[in-house]
């Protein structure tokens, strides 16, 4: 079985994107990497750690990137920044440039560095905040990109890629981790794991997806 490295946050995506790969491949052949690049709550890398430990995936590697935030602003990483979106503006201002360029490119480099030409990411297009570095045309590209960069085959696989979120619930109900998704992740702005503060918009997309996925399995 080919080793697999999962861009792994913490949040609900990336541990279904997790849980799907160890189904896959097999905790044995799964390693991880997290990025903390001064995001809002330190509290995500920890949670990242404690997920990979109790799933006993192969490997999890902390990335610093502590130079991030001397070079780009956003609602993200500034506490002091309220979170919004501006009428006319394609995505709010949790919009963190260059992100996932970033994330895939030094991931790539780190999975090369260890044999591993399989990367994970759980970006999604459907019903998302409109994040260009979501969508499947920006994956390609980066795809392609990090074979010219490194000159190998890297295969980057992106599960979420067109599930809404409820979607991704039932897929997580599918793999047998709903509960476990709905407990020990953090999504929420605030930083409160689990159905977090159910006010700011990750809380209610998160929400309504698990809402509109329950009421159809209840059906
Ligand atoms: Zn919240």
């Amino acid at each position: 079985m080919d080793p697999i490295l999962v861009v792994f946050s913490g949040g609900q995506d990336s541990t279904t994107c997790l849980m799907q790969a160890i189904k896959e491949r097999g905790a044995e052949h799964v390693h991880t990497v997290t990025f903390n690049y001064g995001q809002r709550h330190a509290l995500e890398v920890e949670l990242a750690a404690e997920i990979a430990k109790e799933q006993r995936v192969a490997s999890h590697k902390v990335i610093t990137v502590d130079w991030y935030r001397d070079i780009t602003s956003n609602a993200l990483m500034d506490t002091e920044t309220p979170i919004q979106r501006e009428a006319d503006a394609p995505f709010p201002n949790t919009f963190v440039d260059g992100r996932n360029a970033l994330f895939l490119l030094t991931a790539a480099i780190y999975a090369k560095s260890k044999g591993i030409y399989d990367l994970m990411i759980g970006v999604s297009d459907a019903d998302y905040s409109g994040y260009p570095d979501c969508r499947e045309v920006f994956v390609r590209s980066m795809n392609e990109t990090l074979n010219l960069a490194m000159g190998c085959t890297f295969n980057i696989f992106a599960p979420l890629q067109h599930l809404t979120k409820a979607q991704e619930w039932a897929l997580a109900d599918q793999l047998g981790c709903l509960e476990y998704i709905r407990e020990r992740t953090l999504t929420c702005y605030e930083g409160i794991p689990g159905d977090g503060c159910g006010k700011c918009p990750a809380c209610q997309l998160r929400a309504y997806g698990l809402n509109t996925y329950l009421a159809s399995r209840h059906d």
